[in-house]
């Protein structure tokens, strides 16, 4: 059996090793950004000077060949989904038995005028990065329009090369969209302590350029004009699935699976951030665009392929408790579970004002349901444990040091928390006796 996979991301090379792991079948992966799978979370440490493109390879160059999984640089155009048969833009085809679709995202632009200047670029493939490269020798400031994620790395990166940086927000506070309001404005304060001209509550109206067709301007919905020589457009990403408009698969936003990862064609499947779940878990977003959840998808459909071959029944996916992890201007952020609205939330914030713990817990047994961690880092796998396990709050209270990974919670900020803790809920949780020896030489923190 010949299996194609389009797409070299985090989700289709999941699906061709764990393909490879358990079978025989013939394996080649399609994609059109770059010869080898690389970690596209490390992007910005590639402009940053803090990684070449090698340290951001999971594996060697000869990982493929020893795994006998063929790899074609090259763009599909057009995929004839009934003959089973791909078509590439150097008038080659590939045929297929059995197909994954992994063909993630695009950055998306809202329309505006000049949105096609030369230097106005999103922040997502390899060859975004050239145009950041190639644009950022002499350049006087970059204009980020769109508060999320990428905008802040975008931000970051350019400010690593002391560009100035004007970032236009529409919303009244950093990611408050995502992050409880506490978080938000722990956040907006670091952008601003950068340096960083921060615009809240201000979009992008349009774009203009100079004769030779270069960026040379925005105008915002304030009225303000502000020069600079790039425009970075991170206002959202779309599934990559244009090529796919002419075929039978059924799509909406992105390419409709159901449970198993298959769409609506026989033998198709589609993982990853292009993919978007039929029917998705309560709470979940139908298009998952993560990093984790590419691998997780990947290795369902690579299971339920073969399983069918076999004739065994598929496995549904299970996207596992949500979690989530980046980093702003070098405070790392983690989420895990529900954090948000609907329980009792324990927010406690270190004096610096750069990190903070969030436990959110049910208020009527007082199990834990989610953690927001800001600028501190605790082990993702006993949180998700404890969130499983429904464990009450007061003793992850008691272990959270415990579980800590870089150690900078002490007891002293431990005792706050349980303070804060009491003061909320009116109970008398007392800390954890520190053991003799701990106390006689004082190695506790
Ligand atoms: C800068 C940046 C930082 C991020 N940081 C985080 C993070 O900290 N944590 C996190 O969880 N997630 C993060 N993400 C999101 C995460 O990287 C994505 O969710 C994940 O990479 C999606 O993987 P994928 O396999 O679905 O697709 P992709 O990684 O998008 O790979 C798809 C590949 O298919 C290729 N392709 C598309 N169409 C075709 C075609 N027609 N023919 C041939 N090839 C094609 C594309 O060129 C691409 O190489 C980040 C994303 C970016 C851009």
């Amino acid at each position: 059996m010949h299996i194609v996979i389009l797409g070299n991301g985090i989700s289709g090379i999941t699906a061709a090793r764990h393909i490879r792991q358990h079978s025989d079948n013939e394996i080649t992966v399609v994609s059109a950004e770059s010869d080898h799978f690389f970690s596209r979370t490390d992007l910005m440490y590639l402009y940053m000077g803090k990684k070449k493109i090698k340290d951001i390879k999971p594996f060697p160059d000869k990982f493929w060949k020893e795994n006998r999984i063929d790899l074609i640089n090259g763009l599909v155009t057009h995929a004839d989904l009934v003959r089973k048969t791909l078509h590439l833009n150097d008038d080659t085809s590939l045929s297929f038995d059995k197909l994954i679709i992994a063909v993630g995202s695009r950055p998306n632009k809202a329309g505006w005028p000049g949105q096609d200047l030369d230097g106005v670029h999103g922040l997502y493939s390899l060859q975004d990065l050239d145009a950041m490269e190639r644009h950022s020798k002499g350049l006087k400031r970059a204009v980020i329009v769109g508060g999320g994620l990428l905008g802040v790395e975008m931000a970051e990166m350019f400010h690593s090369r002391k560009i100035p940086v004007t970032f236009l927000v529409r919303e009244s506070s950093y990611y408050d969209m995502v992050l409880p309001s506490e978080e938000s404005a722990l956040v907006t304060r670091r952008i601003r302590e950068q340096g960083i001209d921060l615009r809240l509550e201000t979009e992008l109206r349009e774009i203009w350029g100079d004769r030779s067709g270069k960026v040379k301007m925005v105008f915002t919905s304030k009225g303000e004009k502000i020069e600079c020589g790039y425009v970075g457009i991170t206002t959202g990403i779309r599934p990559n699935i244009d090529f796919l408009h002419f075929t039978p698969l059924k799509y909406e936003r992105g390419i409709l699976v159901n449970e198993n990862l298959e769409t609506s064609i026989p033998g198709v499947y589609a993982v990853g951030s292009c993919a978007q779940m039929r029917d998705p878990k309560p709470g979940r977003e139908a298009i998952e665009t993560r990093w984790l959840a590419g691998g997780n998808m990947g290795e369902t459909a690579a299971h339920n392929i073969l399983a069918s071959s076999a004739q065994q029944p598929p496995i549904p996916y299970d996207p596992g408790i949500w979690f989530h992890s980046a980093k702003f201007f070098g405070i790392s952020y983690q989420a895990c579970g529900e954090a948000g609205t609907g329980q009792d939330n324990l927010y406690w914030e270190h004096p610096d004002g750069h990190k903070s713990i969030r436990i959110a817990f049910h208020p009527d047994q007082g199990k834990v349901a989610g953690f927001i961690f800001m600028g501190l880092s605790f082990s993702r796998e006993i949180c998700e444990k404890w969130i499983r396990e429904g464990v009450h709050i007061e003793e992850v209270l008691l272990k959270l040091r415990t579980v800590e990974t870089d150690g900078s919670f002490s007891r002293k900020h431990e005792s706050a928390m349980i303070q804060l803790y009491n003061a909320q809920t009116g109970k008398n949780l007392r800390e954890a006796p520190r053991s003799g020896l701990a106390k006689a030489f004082g190695f506790l923190k």
